[in-house]
């Protein structure tokens, strides 16, 4: 095992929302969601060095915020405000397989500025969650020289914000999306042609996030893909690709390299925790997971995905 203290650092900015959430399992509200509140806690199972860029409204319960703390993620750049929480609200297909959003309040995140402070400007990972890609950048114009800057969106922003999008895009290295929104972002349906586009934007990689047909990377390099583990029990797709983005970047965190050997470990282990987010709801699929349980998932992705190359 490597050394706690050589960790990177990741500070993370994204939401942290209150979801109501419909499907073929009932109507659950008010649950713990937003990306950060996904990411943060997936990440803290890798380094200790995660911090938290975000906001909450007065309606927003405490011990969501001490349990991360207690995890040994920095909180304390997560500002709480007059006003309301953000508020998501979805409701997914009979088949979990898709969803559609049914109300966005943005509440105290409409007029927030995001302040890095002057200890978390020096991180060497950073990773913009799904937020407001003005925000994002608002974020970017604050850290000094990152290693690796990583930013998911979603189809809202892609619709409403696609100039702020590009432009924001065109400062990271990595794009981490489904591949609904990379078809859309892209404007086109082959993946591979979509992701070759997008590579043009900006990053230099793009990771396609396709939920129970796992994920694909693409970069200079060639092309990457991870399995999802099939599960027998999915309950709660929602917070499966931030989960995925923990895992990936708190692994990258951890592994202190970026050497693409160690990035496609960083995707097994994006796959790994997002499976354990859709076997519950909200973060509770991420709860109270040992690294040993961790270690097993891993290994039997690993096995599932193993193979000979065989000679013909
Ligand atoms: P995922 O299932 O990984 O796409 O993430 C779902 C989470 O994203 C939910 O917990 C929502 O609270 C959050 N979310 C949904 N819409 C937005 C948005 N427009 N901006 C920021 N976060 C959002």
């Amino acid at each position: 095992m490597h050394q706690r203290s050589a960790h990177r650092s990741l500070l993370v900015i994204g939401s942290v929302a209150l979801d109501d959430i419909d499907g073929p399992f009932g109507f659950h509200k008010d649950l713990l969601g937003g990306s950060a509140s996904f990411i943060a806690r997936v990440a803290s199972y890798f380094t200790n060095k995660v911090s938290v860029v975000a906001v909450v409204g007065d309606d927003f319960p405490k011990h969501h915020i001490d349990e991360l703390t207690a995890l040994g993620v920095d909180t304390s750049g997560i500002e709480r405000k007059a006003g309301e929480t953000f508020h998501w609200v979805g409701k997914y297909a009979p088949d979990l397989s898709t969803r559609e959003t049914l109300d966005t309040r943005l509440g105290v995140f409409a007029d927030f500025a995001p302040k890095v402070r002057e200890d978390q400007r020096d991180a060497q990972l950073v990773l913009l969650g799904n937020i407001d890609p003005t925000l994002q950048l608002d974020v970017l114009r604050q850290v000094r020289a990152p290693a690796l800057v990583a930013l998911d969106t979603m189809n809202l922003w892609i619709n409403i914000k696609r100039d702020e999008l590009l432009k924001t895009l065109a400062k990271v290295q990595t794009l981490m999306i489904n591949d609904e929104e990379a078809r859309l972002l892209a404007e086109e349906h082959n993946l591979r042609r979509a992701a070759a586009k997008i590579l043009k934007m900006g990053p230099t990689s793009v990771i396609i996030k396709r939920g129970d047909a796992g994920a694909l990377l693409f970069h200079g390099g060639g092309a990457f893909a991870a399995p999802a583990m099939p599960l027998a029990d999915v309950k709660d797709p929602t917070g499966a690709g931030d989960s995925f983005a923990g895992g990936l970047m708190g692994y990258l965190a951890y592994a202190g390299d970026l050497s693409p050997a160690t990035i496609r470990t960083a995707m097994i282990m994006g796959s790994v925790m997002g499976s354990f987010a859709v076997e519950k709801f909200s973060v509770d699929g991420l709860r109270d997971l040992t690294t040993p349980r961790i270690q097993q998932r891993f290994d039997e992705l690993a096995e599932l995905a193993a193979f000979d190359r065989v000679r013909l």
